[in-house]
């Protein structure tokens, strides 16, 4: 008799020549939805995994990285301690949940699609239960479109989004950080994720050039996260004042610390060369 043993795996595809693969033990749900395809996976290595169209959103294992690194570096370098936090995306609730954890009295979050906190809900809770809490208002709507709209201002603008293409699109786009900018409270900062500098380098770009033409200062930064593209990912944050660590006040994450807080600022040649051109 023959046995057959068949083994699951997930890959994502970087390029037609390569890509990050998981072995898995189950593929836990695949939904398609009006914007975009959502599956979560069950790996051997990182505990289950969120993709959106076919790429890695965030593992159970490595999501502290880019949940500290999205808040803690522009919290800590702000003037004044930021109170109050827009997150546009993160329908995770891992973005909303580290803010709440540093103290934050008010986060609205915008998220576009109902079905990633239906999913988180179910398969992520512990990044979803930030949405229970009532400092916490989740909103279902796009990002681009409540910004245009809100009366209301922040002190801290997050945007926690996919790639920046099909809903993503406009949330990199020069229109979109000037509405940022009429919602920032007086010492408010804006960061974004800015991808993988080795892979989409047209992603930091245009969120650097864009902010760029809105606000005084403008600075990106990385941190390493093994699940993402490279390894090597890039955050951009925006602001009209000299951003300087408020030390003293400083706490450490999982990740982060006040040695990274300096550090994730010195950049790579090719990456400082990326935003020059
Ligand atoms: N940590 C992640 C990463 O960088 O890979 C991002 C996670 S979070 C799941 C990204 C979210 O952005 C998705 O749930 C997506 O639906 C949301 N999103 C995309 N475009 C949006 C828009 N225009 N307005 C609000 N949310 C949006």
């Amino acid at each position: 008799m023959i046995v057959k043993l068949i083994e699951n795996w997930f890959s994502e595809r970087y390029s037609d020549n390569l890509q990050l693969s998981f072995r898995v033990k189950d593929q836990l749900l695949s939904v398609k939805t009006d914007f975009q395809r959502i599956d979560v996976f069950d790996t051997y290595d990182f505990g289950k995994l969120l993709t959106i169209d076919g790429t890695v959103q965030l593992t159970e294992r490595d999501e502290f990285v880019y949940h500290e690194m999205i808040t803690m570096v522009p919290y800590y370098l702000a003037r004044k301690a930021p109170e109050s936090a827009l997150v546009i995306g993160g329908g995770d609730g891992g973005t909303a949940g580290q803010l709440i954890k540093m103290g934050f009295k008010k986060v609205v979050n915008v998220e576009i699609d109902t079905q990633v906190v239906e999913v988180c809900k179910k398969h992520f809770y512990d990044l979803y239960k930030s949405f229970e809490d009532k400092r916490v208002d989740l909103r279902i709507e796009d990002g681009v479109k409540y910004i245009k709209t809100t009366k209301e201002k922040f002190d801290l603008v997050i945007i926690d989004s996919t790639d920046p293409v099909g809903p993503a699109e406009g949330l990199f786009m020069e229109d979109f950080y000037r509405a940022i900018k009429g919602v920032l409270s007086e010492d408010g900062i804006v960061v974004t994720q800015s991808g993988s500098p080795f892979y989409q380098p047209f992603a930091l770009q245009k969120a650097h050039g864009g902010m760029e033409k809105v606000f005084t200062t403008v600075a990106s930064y990385t941190a390493f996260i093994p699940t993402y593209p490279s390894g090597f990912w890039s955050f951009t944050m925006a602001l009209d004042y000299e951003p300087k660590p408020r030390s003293g006040e400083i706490k450490t994450g999982k990740y982060f610390n006040e040695d990274v807080l300096e550090g994730a600022f010195k950049l790579p040649q090719f990456v400082k060369d990326l935003i020059k051109e």
